[in-house]
Order: structure tokens, then C-alpha cells, then sequence
């Protein structure tokens, strides 16, 4: 393989108008990208703007008093939309993060690295970034002139455009993520007139720098050396996975010809580069599928634009599978695909079901191991319980404690609980029983928590009364 591209400008009657040469994968002297249009650099558009407004967005709405998703960290209260969650529901978001890999499990069978190529925070910034060059500094070979310049008035007035807007937006960035833990509203004028906290200027800082980093220099390099999902990869795909494909049957061999130009022994690559200078990691998809390859699909927008003004069929590099490459047929419903999907879905419905019915509250109880049991003056047998009650609601709550199925059996102790939205109770109650009732030396007795405000929610709580040995 060559280390230089021939790159070349075609009008659009297909006749070539530049040539130069340029090195093929740019990593010392960085990756100049070319700005591009089609089809799925639109779907990354589209997508890019979303998960931005998203993300930009949803700080500042509110769900009734409170905002509308708020890790509220030194309350211990997670809350998204209605729900709010606690510590104790770690195990929810333990299994949200293996729905997560198993969604990206399946897409990845299917379809490549399409999280990569569309989806990655990485790769949404970075385009922003990308945007900003070009929008400062104009298109990739005034960049690659304007960079071996010397330093005058007019680059640093780009440089400083350029920087300024970076800078903005990697601060935009930091502000939201903070404004996740500490409600937007607050945040934004405690920030500007210098009462925030240390630990929020110091968090919105620390993000500020790796937005900065990360979208305006390290770009292609964390997808090629430090991202792990890129190593792995390898492992999920398949002969039947869609990825970014060069069709080499029909591209080669590769060469210069004029639109329109009779069928010869060449084939259909005129060997431009612009699938290589559109690469945001620097790469030549013809040289076959390669780990650096995040799948942006911008050089099929590239190619599709060359083929077009040379009058030939689009898809020269195209979403592929290496069956339908090799002439063969690719196979849809794999077992690997399907098992996943169907692991998947299994996880994703009782996952529902877990939020759904969830428990407002959580209790439990403990018989006092100090004593087996107690005989009181008026000879009933007593046993003395410690009761924890947890409420897990965002409102005040007030919680009736029975025994039940025990007839004859005393509960002494609180009949209610009060309880402040995230606060724990602890409250000792005592079973007294009249010695006849007890037929046998350990009884499971149970205890009801009744929440006042939501009684469908009722929890029991189970535990055991011990007597005399009377039976052995
Ligand atoms: S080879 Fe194509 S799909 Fe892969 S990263 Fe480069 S431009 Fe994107
Ligand atoms: S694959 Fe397409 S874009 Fe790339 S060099 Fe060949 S014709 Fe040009």
C-alpha cells in the first residue's frame, strides 16, 4: 500500500481539474478532513442535532417543582421523570447497563459500528468541532495551507474564531453535564456571580477540558487507541454484518477515465481520494475493513457524489455484507442475532415490569437475638422486634403497622409511622402472645406496612416468634 493519496478534482462534467498528492493516513501531521454531503452524513446531522437538543435540553424542564432529570447527590435521590430512585435501586441500573450491551451487542451483528459512526458522544462532538474549522478556517486544503503559514493577523484572527467557538461549546458542555447534579435554574446564576461551589466550578472545568481535548485534538485517536469497543468489535461481526464496504470487483482496477467512457478492462474507482480525504480517521476504506474504520459511512456519500458526475451506479462503497460481496447470499436471521434480540427483548420487558412495580417503600424487620423470648407478669410470652422503614416516594408519608394472621397475638409498639420523602425509621415493637395460643416453639409471624397515601402498595415483612420448648 502507498503512503500517498493522488488526489484529484473532478468538475461536474467528470473532468479533472487538480491534482495533487497527499500522504494516505495523516496521523503526524493530523487529519484533515473535507466536508461532505449526502445521505448519511444527513442521518448524522439529524441524529447529532437530536441527542444535542437532548442533551442541552433536558436540564432545563421541569417535572412539577423539581427538575425533570436531577442526580441529586447529597440527597442520595436519582429523579427521572416521575420516578425517583435511591441507592437501594442500584440493581435497576445494574440491569439497565446490561440491556444497554446487549442492545449494542445486537446492533453491532447487525450492522457494524453504527453507535460509533452516528451516535458516540465522540463523534456528535467532534463533528461540531469539525464544523467549526471549516465555518472559521474553510475547507480541508485551505486548512492544510493555512496551517504551514506563518503566524499573521489574518490566521490568528481564524485561530482565534476557531478557538472561541470550541472553547464555547466545550464550556456549554461541562455547564449541562453539572447542571444534571445541581438543578440549571441554581446553577447558572450561582455560577456567573461566583457563589456555585468549588466542586461544581471544579467538575465544569474538568469537562470544559476534556470537551476541548477529546472533539478539537485527540478526535480519531480515542476511536483508534483508547476506546475499547474498537478492539472488541471484531469479535461480533460476522460474514453477514453490514459494514462499510469498497466493492473491489467492480472498483478495480482502479484508474483515471473519462465520464462516460466505453466499458475497458478498468474499473469503476477513478482513484480521486475524496473517500480518504472525507475519512474523519484518516484511512482508505479500500484497503479493506480495518479496526480504525468507525463506520461514518461519509466516504459512501463521497464516492456516491463521484459516481454520480461520472454517470455511474452509485455504490461503489456501500453498506455491505462480506457474503453479498463475495457473490453469496447474507443470511438475515442468524442464531447469534436472534439469540441476542431475544435476550434483549426478555431483559427489556421484565425490566418494565421491575419500574412499574416498583415498591414505594422498603422495610424489614429483625427479631432482638439478645433473648429467645419474655415472660411478662401477666404469664404472656413477649418477643421484641427492631422494625426499618425506608420511604422511597418524594413526598411525606405515613405508614400503619399491623401483625397479620395471628389472632389473639398483641402488637405493641407505634400504630403509625411518619415519614419525610428518603428517610429511614427505625422502631423496636413487641409480640406478646398468651402461652396457649403458641403451638409449637417458633410461629412465623408477619408484620404489614400499609402506606398511607398509596394502601395498593402494602409491604409484608416476615419473621419469627419464639416460645417455650414445650413439644420435646
Ligand atoms: S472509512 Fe469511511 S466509514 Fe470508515 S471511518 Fe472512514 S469515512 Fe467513515
Ligand atoms: S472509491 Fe470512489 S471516492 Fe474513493 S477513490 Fe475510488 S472513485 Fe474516488
Amino acid at each position: 500500500m502507498s503512503d500517498r493519496i493522488e488526489t484529484v478534482e473532478i468538475d461536474d462534467a467528470g473532468e479533472r481539474l487538480a491534482h495533487r498528492a497527499t500522504p494516505a493516513y495523516q496521523t503526524h501531521e493530523g487529519v484533515y478532513t473535507r466536508g461532505v454531503s449526502g445521505f448519511f452524513q444527513n442521518i448524522r446531522l439529524y441524529a447529532g442535532f437530536f441527542l444535542l437538543g437532548l442533551y442541552f435540553l433536558l436540564p432545563w424542564l421541569n417535572w412539577g417543582d423539581r427538575q425533570l432529570i436531577w442526580f441529586d447527590l447529597p440527597s442520595r435521590q436519582f429523579h427521572i421523570f416521575a420516578a425517583t430512585f435511591w441507592p437501594q435501586d442500584l440493581m435497576l441500573l445494574s440491569w439497565l447497563l446490561i440491556i444497554c450491551a446487549f442492545g449494542l451487542f445486537f446492533v453491532t451483528v447487525f450492522g457494524g459500528r453504527v453507535w460509533c459512526g452516528f451516535t458516540c458522544p465522540q463523534t456528535v462532538w467532534t463533528q461540531i468541532f469539525m464544523w467549526a474549522e471549516r465555518f472559521t478556517e474553510g475547507e480541508r486544503h485551505t486548512r492544510i495551507k493555512l496551517d504551514k503559514q506563518p503566524m499573521s493577523v489574518g490566521k490568528a484572527r481564524k485561530k482565534i474564531a476557531k478557538h472561541t467557538i470550541w472553547f464555547g461549546v466545550a464550556w456549554a458542555t461541562g455547564f449541562t453535564f453539572v447542571a444534571y447534579f445541581i438543578p440549571a435554574r441554581e446553577l447558572v446564576i450561582d455560577h456567573w456571580t461566583g457563589q456555585a461551589s468549588t466542586g461544581a466550578y471544579l467538575w465544569i472545568g474538568l469537562f470544559t477540558l476534556a470537551t476541548y481535548v477529546n472533539a478539537g485534538y485527540m478526535r480519531e485517536k480515542v476511536c483508534i487507541h483508547m476506546c475499547p469497543y474498537a478492539r472488541f468489535q471484531s469479535v461480533m461481526f460476522d460474514q453477514d454484518t453490514l459494514t462499510v464496504a469498497y466493492d473491489y470487483n467492480r472498483g478495480e482496477p482502479r484508474g483515471h477515465r473519462k465520464r462516460d467512457a466505453e466499458a475497458t478492462h478498468q474499473g469503476d474507482c477513478i482513484d480521486c481520494g475524496l473517500c480518504v480525504q472525507v475519512c474523519p480517521t484518516g484511512i482508505d476504506i479500500r484497503d479493506g475493513l480495518q479496526y480504525e474504520c468507525i463506520q461514518c459511512a461519509l466516504c459512501i456519500d463521497a464516492c456516491d457524489s463521484v459516481m454520480d458526475k461520472m454517470n455511474t451506479e452509485r455504490g461503489l462503497v456501500r453498506y455491505a455484507t462480506e457474503h453479498e460481496l463475495n457473490g453469496g447470499t447474507t443470511h438475515w436471521l442468524r442464531p447469534r442475532l436472534l439469540g441476542y434480540g431475544a435476550a434483549m427483548a426478555i431483559m427489556v420487558v421484565a425490566f418494565g415490569y421491575a419500574i412499574t412495580h416498583r415498591s414505594p417503600l422498603d422495610a424489614n424487620i429483625k427479631r432482638d437475638r439478645g433473648a429467645l423470648f419474655h415472660e411478662t407478669k401477666s404469664g404472656a410470652i413477649e418477643n421484641t422486634y427492631t422494625l426499618t422503614v425506608f420511604n422511597k416516594t418524594s413526598f411525606n408519608e405515613v405508614y400503619e403497622v399491623n401483625l397479620a394472621g395471628r389472632p389473639g397475638a398483641k402488637l405493641i409498639g407505634p400504630e403509625t409511622l411518619e415519614l419525610a420523602p428518603g428517610q429511614t425509621k427505625v422502631a423496636v415493637y413487641q409480640i406478646q402472645m398468651d402461652p396457649d395460643l403458641i403451638i409449637q416453639s417458633r410461629l412465623p409471624v408477619e408484620f404489614l406496612i400499609e402506606p398511607a397515601k398509596e394502601p395498593a402498595h402494602t409491604l409484608s415483612v416476615e419473621s419469627t416468634f419464639i416460645g417455650p420448648d414445650r413439644w420435646n
